[in-house]
């Protein structure tokens, strides 16, 4: 995977939405056509033999790549979104947040006891959204989950795949120290 490419394109804001918070903008990656089939190589690569059968895309930067790689894994594609956009029949999860709570919601046609799963987000930092989906997506009953990123945070003290835990294989293509 060419490292350098992606680092080199990916947009750094200071400040954003908070002081403090290094905000990692993939838009800049996304809009390169070179780093966009980067991107997308090496994470097929990685699982063209896991034997996908839905990738589920968290909202709403999860969504460019999740349906990606849905297409070139032969897998379908599953949207999981904050509460009230989706139109049919739902379940839900709540989890806490720093501050109060927040839910998500998957359609409840979506996957099946059959399903083995592929949650992609772009950025993994405490690892309290993507903990989230795999909780919603495990009450399905799916075969087998795995959780990928475009980028790991490490700074700061945040440490999302020990928040995690085993609950989900994750990987990630480029870790921030
Ligand atoms: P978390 O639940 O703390 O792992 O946060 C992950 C979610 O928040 C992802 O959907 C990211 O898009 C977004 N996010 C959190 N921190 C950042 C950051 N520093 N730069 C860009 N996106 C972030």
């Amino acid at each position: 995977m060419n490292t350098d490419l992606l680092l080199r394109n990916l947009r750094n804001i200071p400040d954003f939405p908070i002081p403090g918070i290094q905000f990692k903008d993939v838009s800049t990656l996304f809009k390169n056509p070179e780093c966009l089939r980067e991107i997308a190589d090496e994470m097929t690569e990685r699982y063209r033999r896991a034997g996908i059968t839905k990738v589920v895309g968290i909202e709403s930067r999860g969504f460019v790549m999740g349906a990606i790689l849905a297409d070139r894994l032969g897998a379908g594609f599953i949207m999981c979104r904050k509460p009230g956009k989706l139109p049919a029949e739902t379940r839900k999860h709540t989890y806490s947040k720093e501050y109060g709570t927040d839910t998500i919601e998957i359609h409840a046609d979506a996957l099946g006891p059959e399903d083995v799963v592929l949650i992609q987000d772009d950025l993994l930092a405490t690892g309290g959204s993507a903990k989230a989906a795999i909780e919603l997506v495990r009450s399905f009953g799916v075969r087998k989950i795995y959780c990928n990123f475009i980028i790991e945070l490490r700074c700061e003290g945040l440490n999302g795949r020990e928040f995690i835990g085993d609950s989900a294989e994750i990987d990630s293509l480029l870790t921030i120290e």
